[in-house]
């Protein structure tokens, strides 16, 4: 099982590279980290979030099968935008609304080196979001007010030193 990483893990901050060789590592790594994001009951799983700093997320919504994102990039998003309420593996324990386009087209590369391309709504499209923008180094609360961020954190961390 892969380690997740917490906030505070300055690899979760970190740009990822786009990934150039699709081999055996790149599909056991995959596989690797749909077993993990199972394993933490998460519906997504980015790269950094468990070390690795390339472009590559997995996801698994209610409903839908496990899915592999490898150098995915947003070419398209609804002007309608939506909240629903975000959480994320790095930061255990803690929820909030965050805006978004409801729908978005996602191009993608598969574990074979294909390229593809989806229209993704609702709960996929809330997904995939939080996972690109993990790639990036963003976390979900640093889509929050700076007052709503504080806030969030100060939760999280009083939760963290009760768990420890
Ligand atoms: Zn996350």
């Amino acid at each position: 099982m892969l380690d997740i990483l917490t906030l505070g893990n300055e690899t979760l901050r970190k740009k990822c590279a786009t990934i150039a060789v699709f081999d055996k590592k790149l599909e056991d790594l995959a596989v690797a980290m749909i077993d993990s994001m199972h394993a933490n009951d998460g519906i997504g799983l980015a790269g950094p979030q468990v070390g690795v700093e390339k472009r590559l997320f997995v996801c698994h919504v209610p409903e839908d099968e496990p899915r592999i994102f490898i150098n995915p990039d947003i070419i398209g998003t609804s002007q309608e935008i939506s909240p629903y309420e975000e959480g994320c593996l790095s930061i255990p324990g803690v929820y909030s609304e965050v805006m978004r386009p409801e729908s978005i087209t996602v191009q993608a590369w598969s574990l074979e080196g294909k390229p593809f391309k989806i229209d993704a709504h609702g709960i996929l499209a809330r997904v995939i979001q939080h996972e690109i923008d993990h790639l990036k180094g963003v976390l979900f609360i640093d889509h929050l007010t700076e007052k709503k961020r504080q806030r969030i954190i100060t939760v999280y961390e009083k939760r963290q030193s009760k768990i420890s």
